[in-house]
């Protein structure tokens, strides 16, 4: 092959034809560097006749230059992304680059010099020092990284080498990592959790496609069962991706993973170092490590040898990517595992309705796991109707989840309460003039966070310092917070209980996953009397003492136009509840409401989890929602407003007019400013069998738009703000 076709990360860009010179070998999939204008890009090989363009003379093929030193990107993953790119109507290239997420990696591997504390004190110690030797301990890294641990700057570290206080280790950065035994401990499983990981065992060593849905409830060794089948994978050569919601709190499954496996995973996040980037893909891409354990982008990972995907928690929402490429990797995981022809374990205690119902057709198989491992029961679940059970003025506790936190304390048993509200109180306002904090940049109110002494939005990052007066009447000591948030919340406990001890669980106290190890240490270790979280604390975690769960406000997550709405507060509310008695003692959940009536507050209070699926099943069919319909939302923003609305009106009036396609707006975002960004929304609903990909691209592929104008397309949306 001398002419190659070739996809550029160039946004502005189609595919471009090369000449490949005399002894440079090239196949598709190969990561190469070619000339562009004066300029060098990097580029993937691809099949010319998967991807149209332009025929140039061959005289005016310019060579490549260079083939980078890793493996070539595998077929099926180049498959996955053909589809991506496709069902998500975005550019192929920006789906392309997702796989090649480390460009350190394709420079190739060698020595890198990291640094790390010689232990020594010599020299002056000033502050930045000082800040420097604490926050290394134990750590290791090129001087930029250390850096950005230390936050100090890299002139201070030069100077700590200078003076012997740290010193230099030569790294290889393709070094390999420890490999997992199958066989390091093997437990044994319940009738139920064997009969499940046979199943699975089998379509792994069958190598064949084929979707699980392990359905579990909380507690039912749900991990125990698919490490069977990692297990498995393992055995036969192949490597295994398990995908996880929060990458910062796997602390707990890294565990499990050792003790089953002698080592830990290799894992993959955003927060990885660059250096730890390199050698993961790297390693990925050699076939040499074994198993991955990631966030959702691990997803992309150009893995050659394939055996096994599991997606835990499979129902969370934070699989859903909202920005770039608009994505759900609970979806793409089960394509990929369709390309790569290996089971896919989708595993969860409250499927999402999608999952459900892909099961219900046949097209994954279910397997159940209906009891509690180690026998321990369900914990009881009650309603407290606030409409009755008031708590007192300014306070959110009502009486007998006081009462029922006052017994755990006695009994030295834990307690967890759940808000799913970061900071003190979602609003601040002046008392004297009625002046409340918003966000310049988006259309919300500012957050106080009052154990930062800030109000943030919580959609843009802005912060300020919480301001001594009134910004607009100048008063002093006039802000009123409205509302509960955790830290409001964790108060309330404090005041109640003066002598328990409280652990504020959230995004803005774990901010590490050794700030999440250490918090789940001083929980077992019955450090902590209660805890109170985000929907940080509602899954994964398993403490044997903690036998009360409160659920603050059930009916939050109601409010809202969400078509998820009443299965996410199910599946929140379900997930915490099933942290309580998850040992012999067993456990008491209440649910405080002013709704008890609804649908959900009273499926969660019966535990008749097949009754509300059944409903909200139905509810969803009547309206033509997924699974029955397919929903896609058009966003176009502009940080001119009247540049937003303008393009906004351009996509309605052009709209196609289908008879099984409805289209609705444009109309303002509810979020109608975000980061600066004026912003409108259209959103199209068809039936399932509809082309809605199709009609969207050709829709809006026949207008143009100012520079400043961006229009994203988002199919199966979860936000509808
Ligand atoms: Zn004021
Ligand atoms: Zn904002």
């Amino acid at each position: 092959m001398n002419r190659i076709r070739c996809l550029v990360f160039n946004a502005a860009l189609g595919p471009l034809d090369y000449r490949v010179p005399e002894g440079i070998d090239v196949e598709p999939g190969s990561v190469v560097v070619v000339p562009l204008g004066p300029r060098q890009i990097i580029g993937v090989v691809w099949e010319a006749e998967r991807l149209p363009a332009t025929e140039v003379p061959a005289h005016k093929l310019r060579p490549i230059l260079q083939v980078l030193p890793v493996p070539p990107l595998p077929t099926p993953l180049r498959r996955m992304i053909e589809w991506c790119a496709d069902y998500y109507v975005a550019p192929l290239a920006a789906v392309a680059r997702m796989a090649l997420s480390s460009n350190a990696a394709l420079q190739g591997g060698g020595k890198v010099t990291e640094y790390r504390l010689t232990g020594r004190e010599n020299g002056r110690m000033t502050p930045q020092r000082i800040q420097a030797l604490d926050l290394l301990n134990g750590q290791q890294g090129t001087i930029r990284e250390l850096g950005e641990v230390a936050g100090v700057s890299e002139a201070v570290l030069r100077g700590m080498v200078q003076h012997d206080l740290l010193e230099s280790v030569q790294v290889d950065s393709d070094r390999p990592y420890p490999e997992p035994d199958p066989h390091f401990v093997e437990h044994a499983l319940a009738g139920a959790q064997q009969i499940a990981a046979d199943r699975m065992v089998d379509a792994v060593l069958a190598r064949r496609f084929q979707p699980f849905l392990l359905d579990g409830v909380t507690g039912s060794g749900k991990t125990e069962t698919y490490f069977e089948a990692v297990a498995a994978a393992l055995e036969s050569g192949g490597q295994v991706l398990v995908l996880l919601p929060e990458i910062a709190l796997t602390q707990s499954f890294l565990k499990r993973f050792e003790s089953r496996f002698g080592t830990e995973p290799v894992t993959w996040h955003s927060s990885l170092k660059s250096s730890e980037r390199r050698r993961a893909w790297r390693q990925v891409a050699w076939g040499k490590a074994k198993v991955v354990v990631g966030a959702r982008s691990a997803l992309f990972l150009p893995f050659p040898k394939l055996g096994l995907i599991v997606v835990d928690e499979a129902h969370e929402i934070s699989f859903k990517q909202d920005d770039g490429v608009r994505y759900n990797a609970r979806d793409v995981a089960v394509m990929r595992g369709h390309f790569e022809n290996v089971p896919v374990v989708l595993a969860s205690a409250t499927p999402a309705l999608e999952s459900l119902q892909m099961a219900e057709s046949g097209r994954y198989e279910r397997l159940i796991l209906p009891d509690r491992f180690g026998g321990a029961s369900l914990p009881e679940i009650q309603i407290v109707d606030l409409r009755e059970q008031q708590p007192e003025r300014g306070h959110w506790i009502a009486p007998p989840l006081v009462t029922a936190l006052k017994e755990r304390l006695q009994k030295g048993e834990q307690s967890l309460l759940f808000l799913n509200r970061r900071g003190y109180a979602p609003l601040t306002l002046c008392r004297h003039c009625g002046f409340r904090f918003q966000c310049p940049n988006c259309s919300a109110w500012l957050v106080e966070h009052r154990l930062s002494r800030r109000l943030a939005c919580h959609h843009c990052g802005h912060e300020v310092a919480t301001p001594e007066r009134c910004p607009e009447c100048g008063e002093p000591d006039c802000l009123v917070a409205c509302g509960p948030g955790v830290e409001r919340i964790a108060e309330e406990v404090a005041q109640i209980m003066p002598e328990a001890r409280v652990a504020l669980v959230t995004s803005d106290t774990l901010t590490s996953p050794a700030k999440a190890a250490e918090f789940v240490e001083m929980a077992a270790n019955k450090a902590i009397d209660v805890i109170v979280g985000t929907q940080l604390v509602t899954k994964g975690y398993h403490f044997p003492d903690l036998t009360l769960v409160g659920v603050i406000d059930a009916d939050m997550g109601l409010e809202g136009g969400d078509l998820r709405a009443a299965e996410r507060t199910y599946q929140q509310i379900a997930q915490v509840a099933g942290r309580a008695g998850r040992a012999e003692k067993p456990g008491e959940v209440l649910i405080q409401t002013r709704h008890p009536e609804a649908a959900v507050i009273a499926a969660l209070a019966s535990g008749d989890r097949d009754a509300f699926y059944a409903a909200e099943t139905e509810a969803r069919r009547e309206a033509g929602a997924p699974p029955f319909g397919r929903w896609a939302a058009i966003i176009v923003s502009s940080e001119d407003e009247a540049e937003a609305k303008e393009a906004a009106r351009a996509i309605g009036g052009t709209r196609p007019n289908l008879p099984d396609v409805m289209i609705l707006g444009p109309a303002p975002a509810p979020l109608s400013l975000l980061r600066g960004r004026h912003r409108y929304r259209l959103l199209v609903n068809a039936r399932r069998t509809s082309e809605v990909q199709r009609v969207i691209r050709e829709w809006l592929d026949q207008l143009r738009f100012p520079p400043g104008v961006r229009v994203a397309v988002d199919i199966d949306p979860y936000s509808f703000v």
